[in-house]
């Protein structure tokens, strides 16, 4: 046995007490998100409506580098943060390969992802301002779990607009979000003038993140003292994130280690950035060469194959204008089993990102990313959500190649939630039920014309 540390927790006084905001570090900016109707310049309080002022102001903040974690939100934390650095000793061995491998694990949340950071800082926020109620839209269950949970911590009640399909296929997300006191309805509903309008037009529509975003919003919109929050995409979900990336930087410290590469996962770019954007900062001010790699669905490839332009955020078009790489708020991913990753868009900051070349993204089929899961799995004996496995199977590319060249590489990548309430999803891929969907350009093509008239 060997008696090499594997795991690296922080001590309470060492969880983060400032949030990295990356916007103000970055040489070009993100362009400024829109106001649909007269394409200015969205300001703080055009969003007002909708979010909590706290966020809307974090959301457009590109000037405070630190941004202050409340003390109750921090005391929160506390029930499961630091979350363990692990180098996985196990993997590295499976693979027989020279590289060290470390992985950030954020399954350990009470929910089991990460998105329990940023619900717990947007529930605070709309307490603090004297809302009572807050609604959201869920994909796959993880974030409405989130804000479900958040909610009830705060005092606040929780409505969430479930995607249909995933409200029929997965009802025990319906069951945890119920468990915390959350309303839940299938999406389109009947409720709200968007889901009337498509249920009209498509009586069997199955939902989509899109249509439950519209939702939501509209809802939040039309109900006093209800603020709608949004999981991921954002610049202030993304903020709230970087307590993930920020204990990574102290805990390889204690590892004696600094990280050749960060590897995350990729739905809208919230727990990608979380895990990035610390590490990134040495890169923009130091100019330490660190990769920084997204790996996105290959059925829902937004960074390697979309296009960098003005978008709507949701389907209907009640968002403002996001600069971002996209392909089409009308694009209509495949039904795979990482649901978290189902998004036709990206975050503004991602995406300028990229544009700057500071970072990379790859795409990965779903054969291959539960491939990932399952080796790392029996490595390292934590089942990983099928959204995890993408940021798995991009580390794994990278062991190998570490392991043809002979180079002894650090990679440091985000296991961003397990897959203990996703076992349905492994069942279909043990039983060979599963496929790679070859997504044509012309269908992206379809998608990205529609938006010339924007
Ligand atoms: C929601 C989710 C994601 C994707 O969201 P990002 O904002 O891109 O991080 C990834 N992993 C898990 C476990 C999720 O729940």
């Amino acid at each position: 046995m060997s008696l090499k540390q594997k795991r690296f927790i922080l001590p309470e006084n060492e969880i983060p007490h400032y949030w990295y905001n990356i916007q103000a570090d970055m040489k070009n900016k993100p362009m400024p998100p829109l106001n649909p109707k007269t394409k200015e310049e969205l300001k703080p309080e055009d969003l007002y409506p909708i979010f909590a002022k706290e966020l809307c102001k974090q959301e457009l903040n590109q000037t405070d580098t630190w941004i202050e974690i409340p003390e109750a939100v921090r005391e929160m934390y506390k029930y499961y943060r630091s979350t363990p650095l692990v180098r996985a000793y196990g993997l590295e061995k499976a693979l027989d390969t020279p590289a060290h491998i470390y992985f950030k694990n954020e399954s350990v949340s009470p929910i089991g992802s990460h998105k329990l950071n940023s619900a717990l800082a947007q529930a605070y926020y709309c307490k603090e301002e004297g809302i009572t109620n807050v609604t959201t839209e869920t994909g796959a269950g993880q974030w409405g779990a989130a804000l479900s949970y958040a909610a009830k911590v705060f005092g606040l009640e929780a409505a969430v607009y479930q995607v249909k399909i995933s409200y029929n296929q997965k009802p025990y997300r319906r069951s945890i979000m119920q468990t915390f006191g959350a309303t839940v309805t299938a999406s389109p509903s009947m409720s709200t003038r968007a889901g009337k309008d498509i249920i009209t037009r498509n009586p069997n529509y199955q939902g989509s993140l899109g249509t439950a975003i519209s939702e939501a919003i509209e809802l939040a919109m039309t109900t006093p003292n209800c603020k709608y929050t949004l999981g991921s995409v954002l610049s202030h979900v993304t903020l709230h994130q970087t307590v993930i990336g920020l204990e990574a930087e102290k805990q390889m410290a204690m590892a004696g280690e600094y990280p050749d590469m960060v590897i995350g996962c990729f739905g809208g770019g919230s727990n990608f950035g979380g895990i990035c954007f610390p590490f990134m900062r040495h890169t923009i001010l130091d100019g330490k060469q660190t990769r920084y790699i997204a790996a996105e669905p290959a059925s829902c490839p937004k960074l390697t194959r979309g296009k960098f332009q003005y978008d709507f955020g949701d389907e209907a078009g009640y968002t403002p204008l996001l600069p971002m790489f996209t392909l089409g708020h009308n694009f209509s991913p495949a039904n795979i089993h990482a649901g978290g990753l189902r998004y036709h868009g990206a975050g503004v900051i991602v995406s300028q990102l990229l544009k700057d070349n500071l970072m990379e993204a790859v795409d990965i089929q779903q054969l291959e990313s539960f491939q990932a899961g399952c080796l790392f799995a029996q490595a390292e004996g934590i089942i990983p959500a099928p959204e995890s496995c993408h940021a798995i199977a991009a580390a794994i590319r990278e062991a190998n190649k570490c392991k043809e060249s002979g180079e002894e590489k650090v990679i440091l990548f985000n296991l961003s939630g397990h897959g203990l309430i996703d076992m349905a999803s492994y069942d279909q891929y043990l039983a060979g039920n599963l496929m790679n969907y070859e997504l044509k350009d012309e269908d992206i093509q379809k998608n990205l014309d529609e938006l010339k008239n924007i």
